[in-house]
């Protein structure tokens, strides 16, 4: 994926650090764009639904178990989330299309 306004390839760096997969804005430009990725909203409600069943054990385990267990869980949770960062990534990649998003300037786009 390239941007369209300035020709600046878009990363797994860029990707890291929009805030959802439905927004994204050019690192080098600030240009931001739609994305539309068939499936996306499937896929996201997997990750959240599967977030949410991990807090919950986390916290089950904390309470029962202490930190010492529930440490490995949240080291676990971190690394599955990287792994989700980066098949977004890929799948924004090859499926999404990225139209931008026409806006007034204004000084909050620092
Ligand atoms: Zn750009």
């Amino acid at each position: 994926m390239i941007c369209s306004n300035c020709d600046t390839k878009i990363t797994f760096l860029t990707s890291l650090k929009q805030p959802t997969p439905y927004r994204y804005k050019c690192g080098n430009c600030k240009t931001r764009f739609k994305v539309r990725t068939p499936g996306m909203n499937m896929f996201m409600a997997l990750v959240v639904f599967l977030f949410v069943l991990l807090t919950v054990g986390m916290m089950n385990v904390y309470f029962s178990f202490g930190m010492l267990l529930a440490v490995p869980m949240i080291v676990f949770m971190i690394a599955l989330w990287m792994i989700i960062e980066v098949l977004t990534h890929s799948f924004i990649m090859e499926k999404g299309v990225f139209s931008p998003i026409e806006e007034r300037r204004t000084e909050m786009n620092v």
